[in-house]
């Protein structure tokens, strides 16, 4: 599927120079008037919805079918992803099956390693997977190949359409809560800020991490055709997707952070879920499985969370 020069652009800036720029700007403001308990605990719940909409709703459910779940759920779901700003499930998760299909080879969207292994090289290739591939793809991995099943769901199909009104529900959101909170425009425009524009300029460049960092650095205590990795910090943020080299053993399973001290709040999000009988079908790691494709230099997978 071609993308025009035009929209490409469009991409260029909505998805990478307006958040620098929201960025740019949070640092007078946060020398200037400073980030209030109120803004903070907006801004902080907006991450929470968006990052767990993106790892639970967009990734695990939408994406690789991980478990399955009631209606209501699954509409929440897509809505708390596309508080991300990531785009419609669609084209998330079609780009997304392909990463997984090629993954650090001709055809992966965003490898790190597509330009060579040297410094520079490499360095060029972690731009590429965090930011540069929105514009630099002269081509969107094409919705009806990748994801069928998405389309014949009535519901996706609807979200997709109603996008960029949910778009808007992203800023207008915190803003109201600001507002409600303060009772006053202030409240509107500061959470507005914050809660909006900074979150979600935040939240991009974390869950782009996993593409790029988690294709790079840290450990790969599996084996795998790729070079997917875990890396702590990421996996802190995204709330469990830093644990990136079993997913790609095993992009089915609900749990990401499979050895022992891997937190992976979203499987456990998952699990809650399941226990509310809102969730069920979850694939859980299996243990066999685990030290079967475990590298023979690790040391032993005991002490596995149970799911
Ligand atoms: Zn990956
Ligand atoms: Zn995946």
């Amino acid at each position: 599927m071609a993308v025009a020069t035009g929209r490409r652009t469009l991409y260029l800036v909505v998805l990478v120079i307006l958040p620098v720029l929201a960025l740019a700007a949070a640092v007078p403001a946060l020398w200037g008037w400073g980030i209030g308990p109120r803004d903070a605990v907006i801004a902080v719940v907006m991450y929470l919805i968006s990052i767990f909409g993106i790892a639970i709703g967009y990734h695990r459910h939408f994406t690789h079918r991980a478990f399955r779940c009631r209606r209501p759920l699954r509409i929440a779901l897509m809505l708390a992803g596309g508080m991300a700003l990531e785009g419609p499930v669609t084209l998330w998760a079609a780009e997304h099956r392909r990463h997984h299909k090629y993954a650090d080879r001709p055809g992966d969207p965003h490898s790190p390693w597509r330009y060579g292994d040297g410094g520079l090289a490499l360095l060029r290739g972690m731009a590429h997977a965090h930011v540069g591939w929105f514009y630099t793809a002269r081509h969107r991995s094409r919705r009806q190949r990748w994801v069928p099943d998405l389309l014949a769901d009535p519901d996706v199909r609807r979200f997709d359409s109603a996008y960029p009104a949910v778009a808007v529900l992203s800023f207008l959101l915190p803003a109201m809560a600001g507002g409600l909170w303060a009772m006053s425009w202030t409240g509107v425009w500061t959470a507005l800020f914050w809660g909006g524009l900074v979150r979600y300029a935040v939240v991009h460049h974390v869950t782009w991490s996993v593409n790029s960092i988690a294709h790079t650095f840290g450990e790969r205590p599996f084996t795998t055709r790729d070079r997917s990795s875990n890396v702590r910090w990421v996996a802190l943020l995204t709330l469990g997707e830093g644990w990136h080299n079993w997913h790609h053993v095993e992009p089915s399973c609900a749990r990401h952070g499979v050895l022992k001290g891997q937190l992976d709040p979203s499987a456990r999000l998952i699990r809650w879920f399941e226990r509310a009988g809102w969730a069920y079908g979850a694939h859980w790691p299996d243990p066999a499985r685990l030290s079967a494709r475990r590298r023979s230099s690790a040391p032993g997978t005991e002490g596995m969370p149970a799911g």
